[in-house]
């Protein structure tokens, strides 16, 4: 049996910062920290640092302590709530959000319309849609296209910004840019910011390319991650047997013995020691 694991497999340098800082804080304050949200999509890391007395609230007005800010960002109104209840935050919003969030601003203010690629409900598309002000439009799919124009159409702007949240399926983001562009080029001015993270563009590479040569392709990491779900959506289009699992208990052994060839790849919010748990329950 031959076993790969994707080199660009597991945490990402956002992650793992705020992960580190996050422990940081934990320490000095002996473990009277909130955070908005579960810090990562991971149940193991999360359950490990409420071990630890990291309380995660659901909403900005649990606050009871220093609020931790997840690497996803937040939206402009939590911004301002934490600022009038003075509430202390500590932001570990990962800096490639925050970039957009100023783009996307700075674009707004420039009198372009803004369309955003993202998964509607996912928290970092909130955080930097609060951020387009009111000519934006946000996209899930192709199937949005049509509105999104429409909308742009009747604001009588004549400047368009596309960009996207940072983990938004590379090949999907230059679809729906192609089909836009032909639309409204040349009469329209559309700036394209190809704001993926590099982090993601690489690990969905390599996921394109791991699961073209294997019989079975494994998939670990959190079921509520965007960028583990588009992992196995990129495996999926050039590999029959694609699984997505959040840890070794997950795996069908009897299942995985029936293949020769079998790639392993992790999204940003797995921590090394799932892979090498996934990696050696095979290999024994
Ligand atoms: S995937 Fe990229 S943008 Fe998201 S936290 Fe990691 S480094 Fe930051």
């Amino acid at each position: 049996m031959n076993i790969i694991i994707g080199k660009n497999s597991g945490f990402c340098a956002g992650v793992k910062y705020t992960i580190n800082k996050t422990e940081e804080e934990l320490n000095k304050t002996n473990g009277t920290v909130d955070c908005l949200g579960e810090l990562i999509h991971n149940k193991q890391v999360v359950d490990s640092l409420e071990s630890k007395g990291l309380r995660v609230i659901d909403s900005i007005d649990e606050a009871e302590n220093k609020v931790i800010i997840r690497a996803h960002g937040i939206s402009k109104n939590i911004y301002e709530t934490a600022k009038i209840r003075k509430i202390k935050l500590v932001d570990l919003t990962c800096p490639k959000v925050l970039r957009i969030h100023k783009q996307v601003e700075d674009f707004s203010k420039d009198n372009y319309f803004i369309f955003l690629f993202g998964i509607k409900n996912h928290p970092e598309t909130i955080g930097t849609f609060s951020f387009c002000g009111n000519n934006s439009y946000l996209l899930e799919s192709k199937e949005d296209i049509d509105n999104a124009i429409l909308s742009f159409k009747s604001s009588g702007l004549k400047d368009l910004l596309i960009i996207s949240q940072t983990t938004f399926s590379l090949s999907l983001f230059d679809e729906m840019t192609s089909i836009i562009s032909d639309i409204l080029a040349p009469d329209y001015n559309i700036h394209i910011e190809k704001s993926i993270c590099n982090a993601t563009s690489l690990r969905q590479l390599e996921t394109e390319e791991l699961s073209s040569k294997v019989d079975l392709m494994i998939i670990i990491g959190g079921k509520n991650s965007s960028n583990t779900k588009k992992l196995y959506e990129v495996a999926l289009k050039n590999c029959k047997n694609v699984v997505h699992i959040q840890t070794k208990e997950d795996l069908d052994l009897d299942f995985v013995k029936t293949f020769e060839n079998i790639g392993i790849m992790a999204g940003a919010s797995t921590p090394d020691y799932i892979i090498d748990d996934v990696y050696n329950a095979i290999k024994q």
